[in-house]
Formats: structure tokens, sequence, C-alpha cells
């Protein structure tokens, strides 16, 4: 039996790697000339940078498709656990490095801050109770089978409810454990994971910092577009075929199935079952006709974007790690900003540079930055107005803190901005995350990962159950191909 899978993301990917070993055979088309979507790479002038994702977490998940396989992971796909998850820098040069030991790290904050450092190991003890009781049930099955909330797992969660602080926010659940303003902000900014704000994203997604600091975080190999790279290499072992620069444009029906695609070129192909990773809100608004739309899911608020630059700068810069978080001075406004559609004066920017730690990035005596800023999703703002202001002040700020003329270190420049994420790579709005996680419904809301219209019809990627993020979008995958017939 055929099967067609529409994108080429990190979650289509997976999907047709499951697909094809359900039995089918698989075939993707993806609008783009090369796999990955917001997973992508480029190069430009000497060098080579990862387009979107910078933290990878649970690589359980990558090397799970190749044990399906029957694949050893480790003869193909290469990551190492980072000791430093972040460096974090502040304007008035308080400076933390969070060590991925919980211990280690806890220790770090007490002396930085001169606090207990058994507040710190108590709210990442509180952060694991919540991925306990919660991870299986809100991330590996679907949420609309009575089956998931008859299962095991809920009623060993159930009388856990009290400790996954449902009914507080983030910032309110951070605010009560760590009381210190600069530990509070470094653990509401995890709400970031995902696109969302800390001052409205509920409490149980204080998880969060569960995977850095309990379970880790990792560096592929050869950068993380090493994900894309190896995932597509084991699905054309399976025998998928992929088509590059094949846009679908409408997908055909009848009755109670999906019966095929047919391309802009014109071309149609014939499936017994499809799955979608293109974001649903343009499945529905663009690639299906006459279909009852989810009226609900398709108005949830998008997840934050934002404007990136990438830089390849001269110089050696040792006070930075892999990953780097130079913090804003007054979070609330940052996020009350974003929420208005707007980027505050001062603004939190992330800095990360594989090529600290992966050979061949960049050229000698240079690095590889990819520089990111929070930006609202995309409402017709003057995009090229704030990336001009948004370059200025992330440049004084970091020259300032770091005591060094970036401005003329900058040799080579790129940008990304929320209108440029939604063309290239078909995200409503220029959304990093499909929908935010502002609220404690959220996950009910976003769209499952069958159709309820179609029989052969599945959805996966970061649009859908169970969210945005690279471990997630795998995750749809699995979820998906569990509820996939076998070919016959
Ligand atoms: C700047 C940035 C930073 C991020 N940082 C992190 C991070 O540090 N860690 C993390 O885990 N996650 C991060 N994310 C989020 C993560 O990248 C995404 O959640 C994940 O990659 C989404 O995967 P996906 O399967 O939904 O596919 P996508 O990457 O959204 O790709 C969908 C694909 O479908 C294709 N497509 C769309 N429409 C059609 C059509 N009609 N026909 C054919 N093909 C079509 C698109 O071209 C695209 O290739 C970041 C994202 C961005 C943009």
């Amino acid at each position: 039996m055929r099967a067609i899978v529409i994108g080429a993301g990190i979650g289509g990917i997976a999907a047709a790697i499951r697909t094809a070993r359900l039995g089918y055979d698989v075939t993707v088309f993806e609008s783009a000339p090369g796999p990955g979507g917001k997973l992508s790479s480029f190069e430009q002038d000497g060098f080579r940078f990862d387009r979107g994702p910078s933290l990878f977490t649970m690589p359980q998940y990558v090397d799970e498709l190749f044990e399906l396989c029957g694949e050893n992971p480790r003869d193909y796909f290469h990551y190492r656990r980072e000791e430093v998850v972040c460096r974090y820098f502040w304007d008035d040069m308080d400076r933390l490095i969070a060590y991925a030991d919980p211990d280690l790290f806890s220790q770090e904050a007490a002396n930085v801050f001169n606090v207990d450092a058994h507040l710190v190991r108590k709210a990442l003890d509180a952060s694991e109770t919540k991925y306990t009781y919660s991870g299986k049930i809100f991330l590996e099955k679907p949420l609309h089978k009575l089956s998931t909330w008859l299962s095991k797992d809920v009623l060993t969660a159930i009388p856990r409810l009290a400790q996954m602080d449902l009914d507080d926010t983030m910032h309110a659940v951070n605010q009560r454990q760590l009381k210190h303003p600069k530990l509070v902000q470094l653990f509401d900014r995890f709400a970031t994971y995902n696109g969302s704000n800390p001052y409205r994203a509920p409490g149980i997604l204080t998880v969060i910092p569960t995977f850095e600091h309990l379970i880790g975080t990792f560096l592929p190999k050869g950068g993380m577009f090493d994900i894309t790279s190896s995932l597509v290499a084991l699905a054309k072992r399976q025998g998928v075929k992929f088509h590059f620069e094949s846009k679908v444009q409408n997908v055909l029906h009848t009755g109670t199935r999906v019966t095929g695609i047919e391309l802009n070129s014109g071309e149609t192909h014939k499936a017994d079952l499809i799955v979608n990773n293109a974001d649903v809100h343009f499945f529905y608004q663009n690639l299906i006709k006459d279909v009852k739309l989810p009226k609900r899911t398709l108005t949830q608020e998008r997840s934050t974007s934002a404007i990136i630059f990438y830089w390849g700068i001269r110089g050696d810069f040792k006070e930075l790690g892999l990953h780097n978080i130079f913090f804003s001075n007054d979070y609330k406004a940052e996020f009350e900003a974003l929420q208005s559609g707007t980027i505050a004066n001062d603004f939190t920017v992330y800095v990360n540079a594989t090529s600290k730690y992966v050979q061949g990035e960049a050229p000698e005596g240079t690095e590889n930055w990819f520089v990111m800023v929070n930006a609202p999703y995309d409402r017709g703002q003057d995009w090229q107005k704030e990336i001009s202001r948004i370059r200025e002040h992330t440049i004084t700020k970091l020259s300032k803190i770091m005591s060094k003329d970036l401005r003329s270190a900058i040799q080579t420049e790129r940008t990304w901005t929320p209108p440029e994420i939604q063309v290239d790579t078909g995200s409503y709005l220029g959304a990093l995350y499909g929908t935010s996680s502002n609220s404690k419904f959220a996950a009910f809301f976003r769209h499952r990962n069958e159709s309820k219209q179609f029989e052969n019809l599945f959805f996966v990627g970061g649009s859908v159950h169970p969210g945005g993020g690279v471990p997630l979008a795998l995750l749809s995958a699995k979820i998906a191909a569990d509820l996939m017939p076998r070919s016959t």
C-alpha cells in the first residue's frame, strides 16, 4: 500500500520512517529544495549555520528510530552530552554557569546569588516530579483516546495533581520556589522552550528544567543538521523516496477517505494513507477543500516567533560557551511587549556558537554565531525597521557585557524574520512552535494526530499534538504511527 507524507520537517521524516516500518511504500513531497524545514542548514562565506533549533534534548527519540529499523544508532548518529547547559549574563555583570549536573548547578546558583543551594535543588526536584507523573500522558499518548485516560499512568498521576501546579502561572510557581529575582527570571525563561509567556503559561510547564538539568542537553557531532541528515539517510535505507521542490497544493478525498495529492505542477499521486507535516493551519486553509474546519484549533493563539542574526564573527570569545543567554533587565516588560505584538526596548539575546565544538563550521580564528531574539508572531509589523533597532541594541548590549567591540567583529551576516520563517517553512505567522501554551487547556486544543473526518489521514509536527520543539515533533510521529493500520 502507498503512503504519502506532505513535508520533510523533522516530524515528517520521522513519520516516513515509522510508516515504512508499518509496511507502506512511502513517498515524501517537500516544497523546499532540501529536507528539515526549521531544522535545516545553510552555508555563507565559509561559515555553516543551523537555521533554527540549537538546543537538542531527548536524543533517545532520534535513537529509537534507528532501533525501530534494527540499526545501532551509534553506527550513524553521534552526539555528546554537554556539561554546561548554558551561560547566563546580566547587564550588571552578574554571570552564572549553569552546569548540567543539578547539584553543581544548585551550588553555583547559591554562590552567585547568595541563596541556599537547597532552594534550587528543591525546585529541580519538583520539576522532575511533574515530569515523572505527567510526561508519559501529555507527551507520548493521544489525548483524545479514552484508553489514555484509563491507563495506569493516569491512575498514578491523580494523587499527585496538587503538585502539578495547574492553577498557578509558571512565574508564580518560580517566585514561590526560588524567590531571588534573577533565579526566578532564569527559571521563567524555560517558557520560551515552546514560545510561551511565563506570566501566563500554567505552572505545570515548570517541568521543563528537567530536560536540561536532569536529562541533559546534547550536541550532535556535526551540529543540529546532523539530526535531519542522519534521519533522511535512515528513511532512504527503509526505501522512503523524497521529492524536493514539490509543493502539495491539494489533498484529494472521497467519502471518509483521502485518496491522493495534487502538486502545484498539476501532477497527481494516489495514496492509501496520507501524513500531513505542513502547519495544520495552512493544511486546512490551503491544502484541503470541502471539509469541516476544526475552528477551536485554528483560533488558538500562536507561539512566539523570532528574529535571528547569523553572524560570522572574527575573534575568540572565551567567556562564551555553546549556549549563552544575555538577559533583559525587565522580563515582565519583555513579555508584555511580545504579547502586544512588539519587542521591548531591552530584550533577552540568545547566542549559540557550534563552531566552538564542531570542527569545520567556521574559518580559522572565527566563530559561527546564531543570535536569536524572541519576537511576536507576524502581525504585519515593519520588520526591516525592527531588524535595525534590534541589531543596534544587541551589538551595544553584548559589547558592553563582554567589554569587546562586536560591531567590527561581524564578518558576514544574514537575518531571518517572522514573515520569512512563514514563507520558508510554511509556519503560520512565523510561529516557531505552532500554538502557544499560555493556557492550561492548550494541550487539549492542539490538533490531534489522526483526522476526525478521514480514517486514513494523520498529522505530525510542531503544530499538532504534543506540540513544538524537535523532541515533541518526533513524538508526534510516534503517536500518529501507533494510530495507523499496518499495510496489508
Ligand atoms: C529559530 C528557531 C529556533 C528553534 N529552536 C529550537 C530549539 O532550540 N530546540 C528545539 O527542540 N526546537 C526549536 N525550534 C522548534 C523546532 O525547530 C520545530 O518545532 C520543529 O523543527 C518542527 O518540525 P516539524 O516537523 O513541525 O516541521 P517544520 O520544520 O515546520 O517543517 C515543515 C515542512 O513542511 C513543508 N511544507 C509545508 N507546506 C508544504 C506543502 N504544501 N507541500 C510540501 N511541503 C510543505 C515545509 O517546507 C517544511 O519543510 C526552533 C525553531 C526555530 C524556527
